[in-house]
């Protein structure tokens, strides 16, 4: 199944909704019977677990649905206030971790365990919403195509073998950063890339049961040129791994969300290095699960 959260026309409320066969959208607060979440929280949906699954398999199966247009709908990030920061994962991409290499002062060596870090929640922002860029704040603002996953079940010390117990399912996010304000900070990974609407997710998150993550195609496009085409079977640390190592001695809710690295190709690797600026259109795309279309706004 796929899930989403949109607002109707005229209205600032979220709802949530389900694709159906047709990538239609039907709206779950307005299916007969009360659903055992709250429709207008897919976090409420989530945390329900097999019950709020059961439902909503239901639902997509009975036909007679009312469903709406997508495109007459405005997307918001599925999650569009996740209950933790973003989690993130550095140098997940052995060819990434490469290209930066330039960038740093001192050799590093890659890593035995997973680099964590995290996007402050505020950064999260719609499939289709602009990201802002202040030059005043950042004049090298880089894409970074993720392939994004969100817990299901919590847990703390999550074994690696019991780990894909714990997905509900998949996303794409791109991990927009201000490399500056990432440098001038003693090159740590927070403060630089957690500036508002720099953490565009969606469009849809699709359940776990649908989609095999081990050979996805990772892709960003600016101004329709390709600069990120890559799989995610070049992920170094695979998802039960990360989920494992993070979870240890740090408990992992419902709807919180791992974004798990970037491949190569980002603007900061490149020679000369190309940074966003007002009116590129970034587009982030994940195989089988849909493209992030944003519009740099200054
Ligand atoms: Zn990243």
């Amino acid at each position: 199944m796929r899930f989403l959260t949109f607002t109707a026309p005229g209205e600032s409320s979220p709802r949530v909704g389900l694709l159906n066969a047709q990538q239609q959208v039907i709206d779950l607060t307005q299916v007969a019977g009360k659903p055992p979440f709250d429709p207008r929280d897919l976090l409420s949906l989530i945390a329900a677990g097999d019950e709020a699954l059961a439902w909503a398999r239901k639902v997509a199966a009975s036909s007679g649905q009312a469903a709406l247009d997508p495109a007459k709908l405005r997307l918001l990030a599925p999650i569009p206030r996740p209950r933790k920061n973003v989690f993130c994962v550095g140098w997940n991409y052995l060819e990434h971790f490469a290209e930066g290499e330039k960038n740093r002062a001192a050799k590093v060596d890659y890593p035995a365990h997973p680099v964590f870090f995290s996007k402050a929640v505020t950064a999260v922002m719609g499939p289709y919403d602009p990201i802002p860029v202040d030059a005043t704040l950042t004049t090298t603002l880089d894409w970074e195509a993720e392939f994004g996953v969100v817990i299901g079940k919590g847990g703390i010390n999550i074994k690696e073998a019991d780990a894909m117990n714990h997905v509900f399912g998949y996303t794409v996010i791109n991990d927009v950063s201000a490399r500056d304000i990432q440098r001038r900070h003693g090159g740590q990974w927070f403060k630089g890339k957690s500036l508002d609407g720099t953490c565009p997710m969606g469009p849809h998150i699709v359940t776990r049961d649908e989609l095999d993550p081990a050979s996805l195609g990772i892709m960003c496009r600016v101004n329709g040129v390709t600069k990120q085409d890559s799989n995610t079977s070049y992920m170094y640390f695979k998802l039960p791994r990360l989920i494992a190592e993070l979870s240890l001695g740090l408990t992992l809710e419902p709807g919180d969300v791992i974004s798990t690295g970037t491949p190569p190709g980002v603007g900061s690797g490149r020679t000369p290095p190309e940074y966003l600026k007002a009116g590129d259109v970034v587009e982030t795309e994940i195989a089988g699960i849909g493209v992030l279309r944003n519009v740099v706004c200054g």
